[in-house]
């Protein structure tokens, strides 16, 4: 290789590598030069070899007008920082991008304050909740990452029998917050899963034979829209974006509180039972048989194909929604060979039972 080159080439990728600290505050496109030995006019962010770390100039100049913007009670993060990874971070290795910053509001006031720089900058940006979106894009970003992990209130209000619930937490959290009062909300199923995305993309839960999706047994938003405005979102002050919202996610604003009506609840009854893959031809036609024939509503079941210790296995979540289930109702399920068993539990020990986090990071 010319030697020239080598120069050039190790040069101007040291200087980046080197260098990232004390560059970020002063970055530039318009200053910021390679060696003048190799051309004026190449830029180091114009070699195809150097991997951009810093990403957009543009948008990093955003990151840090949005940090000089918000109040003390949020915060914004660059690629060094352990926070940052923790925010992009998703369920599904291949939905997360690594943006130039990633921004944790921690008021709704200051959202909104976000919400007005980004929207006069016209920058990219994604919103994420739990990461569980499986679609790169849906709530990463090569730009602006938003998480709202500071939005984690969990009120249960026993007068009107409602609970106030916030996108940062997983449902997980929010289980574990109610259990003392002997109440839920229709929420995820298994561990981990967010509420944000969840509650604006459907939500099918645990008790919706009973109670229908989780967007029916919600009262009221409060939103964050495109350009910055607070509202309040229900039946009465905007019905057709409360109708919007239920299946809309992020095409109508951000969504910083939830308020949704509590159900009663006791302890369940159910557990996982997990099968060898030789009998997959037994278990769906059992689980085909409890879809036609199950009418009780409060019985459940979900049946998932699960990557455990380099094999395939099978499980059937099983949940009954009271403490003891009548006889014969997972009958066609236990009669197959299986590990695991159906037990009288908590609703959060069940949510919890899933295996679906050992697979995390495995997609
Ligand atoms: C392991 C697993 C189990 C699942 N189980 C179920 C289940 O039992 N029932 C069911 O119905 N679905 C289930 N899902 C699907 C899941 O509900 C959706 O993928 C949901 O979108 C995930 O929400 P999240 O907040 O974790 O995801 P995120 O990736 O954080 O967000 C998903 C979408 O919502 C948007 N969004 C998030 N928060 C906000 C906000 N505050 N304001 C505006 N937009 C926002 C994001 O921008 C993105 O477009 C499951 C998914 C996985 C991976």
């Amino acid at each position: 290789m010319n030697l020239l080159w080598k120069f050039c080439i190790e040069f101007v990728i040291l200087l980046p590598l080197t260098n990232t600290l004390s560059i970020i505050p002063t970055l530039n496109r318009n200053t910021i030069y390679s060696n003048s030995l190799c051309n004026q006019n190449f830029t180091i962010f114009d070699n195809p070899l150097i991997p951009r770390i810093l990403g957009n100039t543009d948008t990093l100049q955003i990151c840090h007008d949005i940090e000089n913007a918000i109040s003390y009670e949020s915060q914004v993060f660059y690629l060094y920082d352990p926070r940052y990874y923790n925010d992009i971070h998703h369920y599904s290795i291949s939905s997360t991008n690594f943006s130039v910053c990633s921004v944790e509001p921690g008021t709704t006031n200051d959202l909104a304050i976000i919400m007005k720089i980004i929207g006069k900058n016209r920058v990219p940006f994604g919103i994420k909740s739990g990461g569980h979106s499986l679609n790169p894009g849906f709530s990463s970003t090569k730009d602006v990452h938003i998480s709202m992990l500071r939005f984690s209130q969990v009120n249960y209000n026993p007068t009107d029998q409602t609970v106030d619930v916030g996108p940062g937490l997983v449902w997980n959290d929010v289980y574990k917050q109610l259990q003392p009062f002997n109440v839920s909300v229709l929420g995820g199923r298994v561990s981990n899963v967010g509420v944000g995305g969840f509650l604006l993309g459907g939500g099918y839960g645990w008790k919706s034979n009973q109670y229908g999706l989780s967007i029916d047994t919600i009262l009221e938003y409060e939103l964050v829209t495109p350009n910055g405005t607070i509202i309040n979102v229900n039946n009465k002050t905007y019905p057709d974006l409360f109708f919007g919202l239920k299946g809309g996610l992020n095409n109508f604003g951000i969504v910083t509180n939830f308020k949704m009506r509590a159900l009663p609840q006791t302890l369940v009854y159910g557990g996982v039972l997990l099968y060898d893959f030789l009998e997959i031809n037994n278990i769906l036609n059992a689980a085909v048989n409890f879809q036609h024939n199950n009418q009780d509503p409060k019985a459940q079941i979900l049946c998932d194909f699960t990557s455990l210790g380099g094999s395939v296995a099978i499980n059937i979540i099983a949940f009954y929604d009271a403490p003891i289930a009548p006889p014969n109702t997972f009958d066609i399920f236990t009669s197959i060979g299986h590990l695991g068993k159906l037990q009288t539990r908590s609703f959060l020990s069940l949510v919890q039972a899933s295996p679906v986090v050992i697979t995390e990071n495995m997609r």
